[in-house]
């Protein structure tokens, strides 16, 4: 089959000129360029590859508790729908702008085409501070935004899912809203939802539980085991702090966990689930009654064997990479490290399990979730976790074969993986009109 994806003007890598082009999406191109090289990819795929097929922006007013009408700047993009409909979570965050819904909508992209599930990469944001908001405020600025984009999500277009400061309660209003929309109950329409209304068991856990198992095979690749070993955690939101409970389960020692308030260091090794029920009290962990008190700097550059960063992007940046003496670096949050920086840290010899593949879980849970209400059939734990474990080492091991196959890092390595899966899958389906 030819299908002619390529044209005469190789002006290529591209992107600078996109709406909402910025440092995250910057950073993301980065990444995509050194594998498309890699993979010889024809101008023309190349560019369709970059580019976001769908980005909408839109106002969102609301009523706040005090009476005053405030408007939010919500934004749900779908990059690359190749594979599936669109799938990717939410965040409600004040740092959220277009560039940053991008990358991680592109992000989504390669992360399902690693994870082999059959879904393209969609993402959605609200500027807003959450921590700020009432609960009510909260499910009104959810109903709006929900609204306001309700023609362009469904089960078999675009399927949110729980990122940043957004929960299952929250997917619980989405699934509600647009249900109420379009006049029939549609649970496939989102996932992470609360187990009563369709959602997944383990689907809570999945991103953390994805995390402690690439920890694990990583830390076989870089010659040591999880027994014993010196685990730091930065951020204590579902990703953080579900991978600290499994890698401590799985005879890790947890040494080190911040947030964005601060956090502690406690050599002997912290207890994980008195730190859960602490932060669910005081919304952070700062302050638990533990060791010492540790700064986020601090945690960053902690003589640790696992490094994992589960908070925001660009953490660790071409200012701090040289202070990093972790040997595996596991991001569990997406794009926490800048290109720069990785360059730097590989150089080195540190072993970094890229975001596309590390934090997977997440998303294959919410696939098998979405097949779940599809069936309207419902899987028993131990087989949501045993298919998440199957398709988290069928990925780390297809990533890890091809970086040996180019002689590439392990980021590279995953990008390579998904880029050839969506070109390939592109040619097939050839251009319309
Ligand atoms: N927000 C999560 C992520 O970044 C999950 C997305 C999903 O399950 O669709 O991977």
């Amino acid at each position: 089959m030819v299908v002619c994806l390529s044209d005469s003007d190789a002006s290529v890598p591209r992107g600078t000129e996109l709406p909402g082009h910025g440092a995250t999406f910057g950073a993301m191109l980065e990444e995509f360029n050194t594998a498309a090289r890699l993979l010889d990819l024809e101008p023309g795929l190349w560019k369709v590859l970059t580019s976001p097929k769908r980005q909408i922006v839109v106002s969102c007013p609301v009523e706040m508790d005090s009476g005053e009408t405030e408007v939010f700047t919500g934004y749900r993009v779908q990059y690359n729908i190749a594979l599936g409909p669109a799938k990717g979570g939410i965040r409600f965050h004040p740092a959220v702008t277009l560039d940053e819904v991008t990358a991680l909508a592109a992000w989504m992209t390669w992360k399902c085409a690693v994870a082999q599930v059959p879904f393209g990469g969609g993402k959605g944001g609200v500027a807003c501070d959450p921590t700020r908001m009432s609960r009510r405020e909260l499910e009104r600025l959810t109903r709006r935004y929900v609204a306001e984009i309700v023609d362009a999500i469904g089960p078999d277009k675009d399927i949110p899912a729980p990122d940043v400061n957004t929960n299952d309660q929250v997917m619980a209003w989405v699934m509600d809203t647009y249900s109420m929309h379009t006049g029939a109950t549609a649970t496939a329409v989102v996932t992470g939802k609360p187990l009563e209304l369709g959602g997944s068991a383990g689907r809570r856990e999945a991103t953390g539980r994805g995390v402690s198992i690439v920890a694990r095979e990583a830390a076989r690749h870089a010659g040591f085991s999880l027994d014993g070993a010196r685990v730091a955690v930065q951020g204590f939101g579902n990703v953080g702090s579900v991978s600290a409970r499994l890698l401590r389960r799985m005879g890790a020692r947890v040494v080190a966990v911040t947030d964005w308030k601060g956090g502690v260091y406690d050599e002997g090794g912290l207890d994980v689930d008195a730190m859960i029920e602490y932060a669910r009290q005081n919304q952070t962990v700062d302050g638990f009654p533990a060791g010492r008190p540790l700064s986020n700097e601090a945690l960053l550059s902690l003589d640790a064997d696992i490094l994992v960063p589960a908070a925001l992007e660009n953490q660790i940046t071409s200012k701090n990479a040289a202070g990093v003496r972790a040997r595996v670096i596991v991001e569990g949050a997406n794009g926490p490290t800048t290109p720069e920086a990785h360059r730097q840290l590989h150089e080195r010899g540190v072993l970094i399990v890229p975001d596309i593949l590390a934090n997977a879980g997440g998303v294959t849970a919410s696939y098998f979730e979405w097949v779940q209400n599809r069936h309207g059939y419902f899987w028993p734990e131990e087989d949501v976790n045993e298919r998440l474990e199957a398709k988290m080492m069928a990925a780390f091991e297809t990533v890890v074969k091809t970086a040996r196959r180019y002689r590439v890092d392990l980021r590279t390595a995953a990008y390579v993986v998904a880029i050839d899966r969506v070109a390939t899958v592109t040619r097939m389906r050839g251009m319309y009109a």
